[in-house]
């Protein structure tokens, strides 16, 4: 049997619920998708929990399930894909945090939790940080985009079961969960961590610029998220030999794919944003298919508009992804799987439990009666319901490359 190329579109947060705007539609019912409904129209659509009915996902714990892990086995905590996604290597028994810069008051008050959303410089802020040892604990500090950063403790004796701060008033410490020792000893260095930079930052030439133009300065780090690297058995371990790749724009879902074992492709003007460059990402996937057997394509804001509760943006970017795939429909022997991570309906402004649709076309393979691409057609579609962490076992099977099982 001859074996098909598989690549999963995912358009974080797509799927939405009726919009009164949209006359009671969803953003992806009212959008034109042209190319969307061609390939449900030859294929099989249908719904899917991405984790369990009812759970709510995060985009790591969807994306675990979409490359076919099983989230509430191995979720440990969204720090590490974080730093991995900033181009840090976690190690087995770091732990991971993202970090915000953000401004504090003499009285360690929070008043901007994210530094008058600083963009500039942080680069400099992250070099005051970055190598200092408290405890014989070294702390790698990097920073992101714009106020972002991510944090490692490194060194014996960690473990990430401590209280999340994400203060909105009041700097507090963090404390451990359970009271074993070693979270206890991971709460004391990273209070003493958030102690020495607010000494270290509020002196900072970077800072003390931005006061004197009446900025607020990046005066503290507010650490959350805490987690140690999950135990996830390389991707193409995990799917007889598939050698995978992702395009993906932000730093959670790039850090998540490369934990995994997927090789990342940096494609320029791939923001994770609304401003990517859609074209550059669809034809840097047709370009990965020629060496890869799975490309994993990611776009991010759907979800960002849904967060807004920003529905014509929605629609128009859904739009947008679609214009991009008409090149996609010429491809050859490949299997082509569009959907969702989550729902992040307008009217709710956040990641919901509502399934999502998806969509599998492949030459030669089944097809069903669904003419569009959206929530509703999708549940008279043949592919009935299914779960997240199924998607990636069905998709192998189907590009030939799953072993019989049994005589
Ligand atoms: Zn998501
Ligand atoms: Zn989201």
């Amino acid at each position: 049997m001859d074996t098909m190329k598989l690549l999963m579109i995912i358009c974080d947060g797509m799927a939405d619920r009726p919009c009164q705007e949209l006359n009671g539609m969803t953003p992806l019912e009212a959008a034109e998708v042209p190319n969307m409904d061609s390939l449900a129209k030859k294929g099989q659509s249908g719904l899917m929990d991405v984790i369990a009915p009812g759970i709510v996902p995060g985009s790591d714990t969807a994306h675990l399930a979409l490359l076919g892990y099983d989230p509430r086995k191995v979720y440990t905590g969204r720090g590490p894909f974080e730093a991995a996604g900033e181009g840090l290597e976690v190690h087995k028994g770091d732990v991971a945090f993202r970090c915000n810069f953000s401004t504090v008051d003499e009285n360690m008050c929070v008043t901007d939790r994210r530094a008058g959303r600083i963009s500039q410089e942080t680069d400099k802020l992250a070099a005051a940080l970055n190598g200092i040892k408290i405890e014989g604990i070294e702390i790698i500090f990097k920073e992101g985009v714009d106020h972002r950063a991510v944090l490692i403790l490194r060194g014996h004796g960690l473990h990430p079961d401590i209280t999340e701060i994400d203060p909105h008033e009041l700097c507090k410490i963090f404390e451990s969960k359970h009271n074993i020792p070693e979270s206890k000893k991971t709460a004391r260095i990273l209070n003493k961590f958030t102690k020495m930079s607010y000494e270290i930052l509020s002196q900072h030439p970077v800072n003390l610029a931005r006061i004197e133009e009446g900025k607020p300065p990046a005066n503290i780090v507010l650490a959350r998220g805490s987690g140690s690297p999950p135990n996830v058995p390389s991707f193409t371990e995990h799917h007889n030999g598939l050698k995978g790749a992702a395009i993906v724009g932000i730093s959670l879902v790039k850090g998540l794919c490369q934990v995994s074992g997927l090789d990342i492709i940096d494609v320029p003007g791939a923001t994770g944003s609304t401003d990517t460059d859609i074209n550059a990402k669809t034809e840097a996937a047709i370009k990965a298919l020629e060496t890869y057997d799975f490309v994993l394509l990611h776009f991010k804001a759907p979800d960002l508009y849904g967060h807004d509760g920003d529905v014509p943006g929605k629609v128009d970017f859904i739009q947008r992804i679609d214009e991009s795939l008409e090149k996609i429909l010429e491809l050859k022997n490949t299997i082509i799987c569009v959907t969702a991570d989550h729902s992040t309906p307008c009217s709710a402004k956040d990641h919901t439990a509502d399934s999502v649709p998806v969509l599998i076309y492949g030459p030669g393979l089944r097809h069903d009666s669904v003419e569009c691409f959206n929530e509703l057609d999708a549940m008279s579609g043949g592919l009935g319901h299914i779960r997240g962490h199924e998607l990636m076992q069905m998709l192998s099977g189907l590009a030939g490359k799953n072993p019989k099982f049994g005589a």
